[in-house]
């Protein structure tokens, strides 16, 4: 689950990490209101959506030479000028792909005074099995890029969770950073709160681009970005609670409900598999027979045949869906569930584009039964590969 900058800059104050003031706003009058909490004399409008380079980013319907999702301003009524610019507006940035996103909140920050952008991350490490720490001196752009282009400005290193941060964590990030003076003070006290936020709250990135030196010397998170790990959000209701449905995909949400593993995918070929492995293997055959598989869904090992309904749903659903293929091999899971929960959505919503259907395992020959009696325009196949080479030879004709 991804979180707000505003919602991740809360937890953030929470465990001391120096932050500017700042008030979320949902209208413009609200972004008025915003800003006469904060000192001024220079506030930042910042839209708040579940992507980054929102600074380069660009408004769908704003005139070109328009300003992008993050705006400086002199009084807050020029806040409030910016704020009915960005509102109900949809921003394009190198991280929403070209349909962009709607504007739908801002952050009202006091203005920053910069010296210098530094790059900050803390991920998990699964080689290590350890949280790593990503810094760089190249802060405030696209860090992949700099990944690219100059790796040795790129420093990185690993928390043993036994021993939490060090005194040598903090001075390897002084020398990343290539701090002294006060700065060297301040830097290994950020790195260990940042630390203790990322994993009080199970979090799975935190990344801090840029993390400014204030002109008058301080060490400063400037934007935040956080994931939280979804299977430990059980752990925290209140992290829960701070969910924003209108940034995920309607397909995915629908799918979160039942409790289906269910990822959108760009590809036409919609997939409704028992198993990750198979779920994976059925996609890698799909592209082997030169199609895209357009989602990856793993029902799971005891889904009910209601579960099942509901995946099928929400594949026909996709419009970019042009066939579908189903794939089971059943164990736990029962092949006559799989195949009367087919039925059941084909004819609840009907059915537009080709189906195969594969089935193998425990009551095979019930489930197929089931289907023949329905007298649906069923493509039966043999096996896996039979599967494939069926549904993409039905979409090409198609
Ligand atoms: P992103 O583009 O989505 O990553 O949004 P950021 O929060 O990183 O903001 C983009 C850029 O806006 C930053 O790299 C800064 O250069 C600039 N910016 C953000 N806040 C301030 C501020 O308080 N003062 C000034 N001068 N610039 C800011
Ligand atoms: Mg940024």
């Amino acid at each position: 689950m991804n979180l707000h900058e505003h919602q991740a800059k809360d937890i953030l104050r929470r465990f001391g990490v120096p932050l500017s003031k700042g008030v979320v706003a949902f209208t413009a009058d609200e972004a008025l209101l915003a800003a006469k909490e904060l000192p001024g004399p220079v506030y930042v409008v910042k839209t708040q959506i579940h992507a980054g380079g929102r600074g380069k980013g660009k408004f769908k319907e704003l005139p070109a030479d328009a300003k992008g999702g993050v705006r400086l301003a002199k009084s807050p009524e020029e806040v409030r000028a910016h704020a009915e610019d960005m509102l109900g507006h949809t921003l394009v940035t190198v991280q929403t792909g070209p349909a962009g996103r709607v504007v739908r909140r801002l952050f009202i920050e006091e203005g920053a005074d910069i010296a210098k952008e530094f790059y900050l991350s803390f991920l998990v490490d699964r080689v290590t099995s350890r949280v790593a720490v990503v810094a760089s001196t190249e802060g405030g752009m696209d860090i992949e890029k700099v990944a690219h282009d100059t790796p040795e400005r790129i420093a990185n290193f690993t928390i043993d969770p036994a021993t939490g941060v060090m005194g040598h964590h903090g001075r390897a990030l002084v020398s990343a950073l290539k701090l002294s003076g006060d700065l060297a003070k301040q830097a290994p006290k950020l790195l260990e709160n940042l630390y203790r936020a990322f994993l009080a709250s199970d979090m799975s990135l935190l990344e801090i681009n840029p993390l400014i030196v204030t002109k008058d010397g301080r060490l400063v998170c400037l934007d935040a970005k956080v994931s939280l790990d979804d299977n430990a959000l059980y752990r925290h209701p209140d992290l829960l609670a701070l969910r924003d449905i209108t940034e995920e995909d309607d397909k995915e949400i629908e799918a979160s409900k039942y409790d289906l593993n269910y990822i959108a995918l760009d590809g036409t070929i919609g997939c409704l598999v028992n198993g990750a492995g198979l779920a994976m293997a059925t996609m890698d055959i799909i592209k082997l027979y030169g199609e895209q598989p357009a989602n990856f869904l793993d029902v799971g090992g005891g889904a009910t045949k209601e579960k099942v309904t509901a995946a099928f749903k929400i594949i026909t659903t996709d419009p970019n869906v042009k066939g579908i293929l189903v794939n089971i091999f059943g164990g736990i899971m029962k092949c006559d569930i799989i195949a009367a929960g087919v039925i059941a959505a084909v004819q609840e919503i009907g059915l537009k584009v080709p189906l195969v259907v594969r089935l193998e395992g425990t009551n095979v020959e019930l489930g197929k039964q089931i289907i023949r009696d329905s007298g649906l325009n069923v493509i039966a196949a043999d096996d896996l590969d039979d599967a494939a080479k069926k549904i993409a030879a039905a979409v090409k004709g198609h």
